[in-house]
């Protein structure tokens, strides 16, 4: 690819993600009912183009029982991951260009968070989520740029659970003598966003560096059973992609951070009727999910003091919440009417934290 074919594909892309009102965007997927279900029946009654979602309330038939939403864009079961990828890429390419991003899943357990940030289980490239077409994408870009721009990258993955952080890439890989020269990552992040100070962290190369990785991290995510889903996810996991990219022409050095965040289950307690460690786990999730819910909120109402020590979660990813950061949420929803009540509090979320223009905000510590 020509360097500059990529450029100017690269600026109309994010010219036209500019269009989007504001720093923060709130993407909603509806996933697809899964084969051996039963009979489907479902909440969503309509998905428009233009971001609009009507849901029915299965006790309430008819027009009383309809309520609208409107975000930034609403996927229909049906979308693929490409399709999904495509509508992001502008944003993750912008990280090369020296942009701190965030993208979130957030939705309860067993709505697609997971499809869409790593994709299903032993996925082949065609089933892809976020993480790997991310990755790959910044891996073509700075390819086709070398000799203008060279760039390094490096990555992190940890998981928060119970509030506490766990490095998911910690001894494992030194054994394997992964290569590890990331100075200058260690000592240049911390003003620009570094996640986690005492996390490691490992130059990648290639896709299949980031695969051989994110296999590690994600066999020693947390994950346990729970009323509601065998693989149910009570901890919230993050893969940090840090970029440092040189002009060759003037010396000048650019730093990006593109933070990729599995959320934990938003779904309520009562719901999946726990008790002892589980509870505790799940006020931990409702804890730091309110938080995020919380800190986008003040930066959208100009608030002098913005709540990010709240919770562990918002205190790691501070620097790219708010000023020039931007962030994307996919909002996940089961479309099963039997998830009608957790699928309405998290369209109330998504409600309050769109719209929100995170920019125009003052960060404060
Ligand atoms: P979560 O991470 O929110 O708990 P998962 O991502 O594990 O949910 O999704 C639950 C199940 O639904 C998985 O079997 C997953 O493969 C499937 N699934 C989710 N979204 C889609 C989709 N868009 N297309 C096909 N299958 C999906």
């Amino acid at each position: 690819e020509n360097y500059h074919a990529v450029l100017t594909e690269n600026r109309k892309l994010f010219n036209e993600l500019q269009e989007l009102k504001g720093n923060i965007r709130v993407f909603c997927r509806v996933r697809p009912f899964l084969p051996g279900q039963g009979a489907p029946n479902t909440v969503v009654e309509h998905v428009g183009e233009d971001g609009e979602l009507v849901v029915t309330n299965p006790t309430r038939p008819g027009k009383d029982g309809l309520r609208q939403f409107r975000f930034n864009k609403v996927y229909s079961p049906n979308a693929t991951q490409a399709e999904v990828f495509s509508d992001i890429k502008p944003l993750v390419r912008s990280v090369l260009d020296g942009f701190n991003v965030c993208i979130f899943a957030y939705g309860q357990t067993g709505s697609g968070k997971t499809y869409t940030m790593t994709g299903p289980d032993g996925a082949s490239e065609e089933d892809w989520g976020v993480n790997y077409r991310a990755l790959n994408d910044l891996f073509k870009i700075s390819q086709s740029r070398k000799g203008n721009i060279n760039y390094e990258v490096g990555v992190q993955m940890v998981e928060i659970y119970n509030e506490q952080v766990l490095d998911l890439l910690s001894d494992n890989i030194s054994q394997k003598k992964y290569p590890f020269s990331t100075s200058w990552i260690l000592s240049t992040t911390s003003e620009n966003g570094l996640a986690v100070p005492d996390a490691s962290m490992y130059p990648v190369t290639s896709t299949s560096d980031v695969i051989t990785l994110m296999d590690i991290g994600l066999q020693n995510r947390s994950v346990g059973a729970t009323a509601m889903n065998e693989r149910s996810s009570r901890s919230h996991s993050i893969v940090t992609v840090h970029v440092r990219g040189k002009d060759m022409k003037t010396g000048s050095v650019l730093y990006g951070n593109l933070h990729l965040v599995d959320l934990a289950g938003s779904e309520r307690v009562d719901r999946s009727e726990v008790k002892g460690d589980r509870l505790r786990e799940a006020q931990h999730i409702n804890k730091s999910l309110s938080s995020l819910g919380d800190v986008i909120f003040s930066l959208a109402s100009k608030s002098s003091h913005i709540p990010y020590r709240n919770s562990k979660l918002t205190q790691l990813l501070q620097s790219s919440l708010g000023g020039r950061a931007k962030t994307l949420m996919f909002v996940q929803l089961n479309p099963d009417a039997t998830s009608y009540s957790e699928s309405m509090s998290t369209l109330k979320f998504a409600e309050r934290v769109s719209g929100v223009e995170l920019g125009a905000a003052k960060s404060s510590k």
